[in-house]
């Protein structure tokens, strides 16, 4: 068995004819044996049902899942009835965030939880050691963020709140991943930190996101991606090569595990696990 964790993020389904892709994808991602599969809330307007059932379905079909579980705007006795459920269908790993509201609202002030780092202390101080908690980490800067030091600053304290380990928001450049992790061993965190990986297969989908997640794609990938204008084939290909690559540097250098936000698609990450010979690492 591999000592790296390589896992696969998903969102929940919104139709039935979504949930029916997923089952398919998730067919084909399973036979990766991926350390686990986890599960997004709230993004793009998803339910904690949602959240729940796709995480249930995953846990029937034998593989172990994740739940993610957002704070922002939520009670403390909604949280609780959350983490009471998960407790009571076994599952043993949930990754912890902030979440975001909608803009128009009032930003980190709303509700009873600012940060994810009172989230953590209070999945612990509510359920002790039963849960793994992941915590989300930002190489490249959280985008409201002050400085880059505050906010390693800030995820310092959700490691010392009682986080187990950490993901990371997904980048480009492997230097910024590195330079992060220095600076947080350097800072007394000893958890591990794996990488988020996004496939590339959709160069306006991409800009998007990265826009809003502050993530950088590198100014001669956003050249070679536009210069494919249409040519779905091409971008797909350069993609795998640049992802690869980056994945390649990033075990080379320790990374502890990869996270592949598969977007429900199994094909660009059975494509870099298998260049990658993830199931042999
Ligand atoms: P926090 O760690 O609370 O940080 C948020 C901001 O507040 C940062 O700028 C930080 O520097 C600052 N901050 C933190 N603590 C303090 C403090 N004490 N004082 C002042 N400033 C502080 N979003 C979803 O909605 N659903 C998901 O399922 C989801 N999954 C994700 C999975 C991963 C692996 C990652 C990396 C992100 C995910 N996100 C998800 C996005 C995430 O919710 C957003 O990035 C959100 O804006 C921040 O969440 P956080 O947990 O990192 O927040």
């Amino acid at each position: 068995m591999s000592s790296k964790s390589f896992s696969i993020e998903f969102f929940p389904p919104k139709t039935p004819e979504g949930a029916e892709k997923l089952r398919v994808a998730r067919a084909q991602l399973a036979q990766l044996k991926p350390a686990y599969f986890s599960v997004t809330f709230g993004a793009g307007g998803s339910t904690q049902a949602g959240t729940r059932d796709t995480v249930l379905e995953i846990c029937r079909e034998g593989h172990a899942a994740a739940p993610h579980i957002s704070c922002i705007g939520r009670s403390r006795e909604d949280l609780r009835a959350i983490l009471d459920e998960y407790k009571s269908h076994g599952i043993r790993r949930l990754v912890a965030l902030r979440g975001d509201l909608p803009s128009g609202y009032g930003g980190a002030t709303s509700g009873e939880f600012r940060y994810a780092s009172e989230l953590i202390a209070f999945i612990r101080e509510h359920t002790g050691d039963w849960f793994h908690i992941e915590a989300a980490a930002y190489p490249e800067m959280h985008p409201q963020a002050k400085s880059p030091q505050d906010d390693l600053n800030n995820f310092v304290r959700k490691i010392n709140a009682g986080a187990n380990a950490a993901i990371t928001q997904y980048f480009y450049n492997a230097d910024a991943y590195f330079q992060f992790v220095e600076q947080a061993r350097k800072a007394g965190v000893d958890v591990p930190i794996a990488a988020g990986i996004m496939p590339i297969t959709n160069y306006s989908q991409l800009s998007r996101f990265s826009d809003m997640c502050g993530a950088e794609i590198p100014r001669w990938v956003r050249l070679k991606l536009a210069s494919f204008g249409d040519d779905t084939a091409s971008i797909k290909a350069f993609g795998l090569d640049v992802v690869s690559d980056l994945c390649e540097r990033l075990i080379a250098g320790g990374a502890p595990g990869l996270h592949f936000y598969s977007l429900n698609q199994a094909a660009a990450t059975t494509e870099l696990w298998k260049r990658l010979r993830l199931s042999e690492r």
